[in-house]
């Protein structure tokens, strides 16, 4: 009963140790065939319709690897091309979890198409030049700018981040805040002007969410 004890108070104590992380930045984890088949795989298990496409690299510097095709994810979204499988998952996932139960708690709605700028864009950070390399040449970010429900409201970053409807805002609020529980790093309207349309999500990073 004695070394009972001793192993749960051993037990209890680990369990305040924080667990080691892996630096964040660059992905801890390199991308190997195996490990893409594997997130296509879990994609298609969770319900995706995926198409993988073949690895892509470009002289100035672009690539699009691990990439898939985003076919049917539960709601259709406008303007995507190539996305890595690491984002597209977790993409898969706020699509069809967090974007209906946030459109049903607060807009009592259902959305039925999703509106983005794009994934895969040759292009450096903010489209400045001179910046580093944006995660959108590497298929790894995608821009969100538009949420269409089915009574035909279209739901707008851009109009609806500081508009009149507290029940839009907070709608919009929730579906940010919920993007950073899924990934590395969200940019929304209150990071900076470049934003004012539309919610970055990118898995260069992070954890950055503003
Ligand atoms: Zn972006």
């Amino acid at each position: 009963m004695r070394r009972l004890a001793a192993t749960l108070a051993l037990l209890s104590l680990t369990a305040c140790i924080p667990s080691v992380q892996a630096p964040r930045g660059r992905p801890a984890t390199a991308e190997t065939p195996e490990r893409f088949a594997r997130c296509v795989a879990m994609m298609r298990a969770e319900g995706s319709k995926v198409e993988a496409l073949p690895n892509r690299s470009f002289d100035n510097g672009c690539s699009a690897t691990s990439a898939v095709k985003l076919v049917a994810i539960g709601i259709p979204v406008t303007n995507l091309g190539a996305v890595k499988c690491a984002l597209a998952a977790p993409f898969a996932r706020w699509v069809r979890e967090d974007v209906p139960a946030q459109a049903r708690r607060w807009l009592g709605g259902e959305v039925v198409r999703i509106e983005s700028f794009g994934s895969f864009a040759c292009r450096p950070v903010n489209n400045q030049t001179g910046n580093r390399l944006s995660e959108h040449g590497r298929a790894n970010a995608i821009d969100i700018a538009a949420f269409r429900l089915r009574d035909g409201r279209v739901i707008r970053v851009r109009d609806g981040w500081n508009g009149a409807d507290g029940d839009i805002r907070a709608f919009l609020r929730a579906l940010h805040k919920a993007a950073c529980a899924r990934f590395g790093v969200v940019i929304g309207p209150d990071a900076n002007a470049f934003h004012h349309d539309h919610f970055h999500f990118d898995m260069g990073g992070g954890p950055y969410c503003r």
